[in-house]
C-alpha cells in the first residue's frame, strides 16, 4: 500500500512539472563586447533591481516553466478594493463605474519588456527607469526630472522582463551581430541548423523543443510564445495570465509592450480588433512618437500615418481585460540601415525609445485623456 502511494505521487509530480520539456543552455557568442555595467539585462540584475525596490513596491506575479519570478514594481496610489465585475460585464452595464470604481486615482499605465527574452534594450531601460524612481539617478547615475515629473501625474506599473526564461538562455545583447546570430538567438535553429525564423516559429504553439538546437529567447521554457498566447479560454502561460490580471485589476488605462526589432525603433500601428477611439487615438500618439523618431535620428525611417492591422496577440487583445489603449513598441537591436549605411547606437542610445515613447505619451495624456471608457 505504500509502495503504491509513492508511485502515484512520483507520477502526479512529473504531471505538474511539465516533465519532457529540455533544458538549454545559454547560448554564447564569443568574443561579445562586453556589456556596460548599467545594462543590467541579466535575470539575477533584474531580480535584484526589482527586489532592491523601497520607493515603489515589487510583487512577483508568475513563476516561469523554467523557475524563475516575474516582478512587477507598482508606483502610485494602488490601494483601492477590485472592481465588482469585469469590464466585458462593465462595459455592458449602465454603470461602468461597476468595473472602474469610484476612486479618483490617476490614470494607470502599465509597461513592460522582455516579453520575448532576447530583446534586451527595453529591459536595459525599464530596470533603468526603476532605478531613476528609486534613487533620481538611472544606473549611469544620469537624472531625468522630465521622466520623474511626469511619472508624477500616472500610477505606474513596470514589469521590466516578462519572458525570464528566454532571458535567462540568450547574450547580454546582439550589437554589431550579424544576421544569421540575431536570428538565431530570436527564434533558434533546428536541429539540422537552419534557421527556425520569424514568421515560421508561428507555425507552432508550442515550438517543439525536441526538434531544435537552440529554442531561441522568443519562447518561454515550455517553448511557448508568450506574445502569442492570446486565446481567450486557452491561455497557457502564467507569465501572459500575469500580464491580463494586471491590466484588469488595476483597469490599465495604457499599456506599452517594449520590445526589439532589427531595424530602427518605432511604434505598431494599433490593430483594428479594438475600439474606434483606440484605433484614433493609438493611430494619433503612434505617429506622434514614430515622428521623434525619426527627428532624433533613432529610426529616420519611423512609419507615420499607418493604417491598422489585424493583429492579434497580447498586445491588442489586452484592451478586451480592462478596455484601455495598448500598443506595441520596438526598439533597436543595435543599428538601423539608412541607404546603405549601417548606424550603429551605443548602448545609450538602445535604451532611448521606451524614454522618448513614455515622455510624449504621458506629456500627451495630460491634455487628452489616453482611455475612453
Ligand atoms: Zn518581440
Amino acid at each position: 500500500m505504500k509502495k503504491t502511494l509513492s508511485l502515484l505521487c512520483i507520477l502526479a509530480l512529473c504531471a505538474g512539472c511539465s516533465g519532457s520539456r529540455v533544458k538549454f543552455e545559454p547560448y554564447v557568442i564569443e568574443n561579445l563586447e562586453p556589456k556596460p555595467e548599467f545594462w543590467k539585462v541579466r535575470p539575477d540584475e533584474i531580480i535584484s533591481v526589482c527586489r532592491d525596490v523601497r520607493v515603489g513596491r515589487s510583487e512577483i506575479i508568475a513563476r516561469t516553466p523554467g523557475g524563475y519570478p516575474v516582478y512587477a514594481v507598482f508606483y502610485g496610489d494602488f490601494s483601492e478594493p477590485a472592481p465588482q465585475t469585469n469590464w466585458s460585464a462593465g462595459n455592458s452595464s449602465s454603470a461602468k463605474s461597476a468595473y472602474l470604481g469610484q476612486t479618483d486615482h490617476k490614470p494607470t499605465i502599465l509597461l513592460y519588456a522582455g516579453v520575448h527574452g532576447s530583446e534586451c534594450e527595453p529591459v536595459a531601460a525599464l530596470c533603468n527607469m526603476i532605478r531613476l524612481l528609486e534613487t533620481g539617478r538611472d544606473f549611469r547615475g544620469v537624472e531625468d526630472p522630465e521622466f520623474a515629473e511626469l511619472c508624477g501625474h500616472y500610477r505606474l506599473i513596470i514589469v521590466p522582463c516578462v519572458n525570464m526564461d528566454g532571458r535567462s538562455i540568450t547574450p547580454d545583447h546582439l550589437r554589431a551581430q550579424p544576421y544569421e546570430v540575431f536570428r538565431g538567438c530570436s527564434q533558434g535553429w533546428w536541429k539540422d541548423g537552419s534557421l527556425v525564423g520569424w514568421r515560421a516559429s508561428k507555425e507552432w504553439f508550442p515550438l517543439p523543443l525536441d526538434k531544435v538546437k537552440f529554442p531561441g529567447g522568443y519562447t518561454n521554457a515550455d517553448g511557448y510564445n508568450i506574445q502569442h498566447d492570446a486565446a481567450p479560454g486557452n491561455t497557457r502561460t502564467e507569465e501572459a495570465k500575469a500580464i491580463y490580471r494586471l491590466a484588469e485589476r488595476w483597469r490599465v488605462d495604457f499599456a506599452l509592450n517594449c520590445h526589439s526589432c532589427e531595424g530602427g525603433a518605432f511604434i505598431i500601428r494599433p490593430s483594428n480588433i479594438s475600439t474606434d477611439w483606440n484605433l484614433e487615438r493609438g493611430t494619433q500618439l503612434a505617429d506622434m512618437v514614430n515622428a521623434a523618431f525619426r527627428e532624433s535620428g533613432l529610426n529616420p525611417r519611423a512609419p507615420i500615418t499607418q493604417k491598422p492591422n489585424e493583429t492579434i496577440n497580447l498586445t491588442t487583445t489586452l484592451p478586451l481585460c480592462c478596455g484601455g489603449l495598448s500598443l506595441t513598441l520596438e526598439c533597436c537591436h543595435c543599428c538601423y540601415n539608412e541607404d546603405g549605411h549601417i548606424n550603429l547606437l551605443s548602448f545609450e542610445r538602445m535604451m532611448e525609445p521606451p524614454f522618448v515613447a513614455m515622455k510624449l505619451i504621458m506629456r500627451d495624456g495630460l491634455d487628452r485623456p489616453l482611455a475612453n471608457r
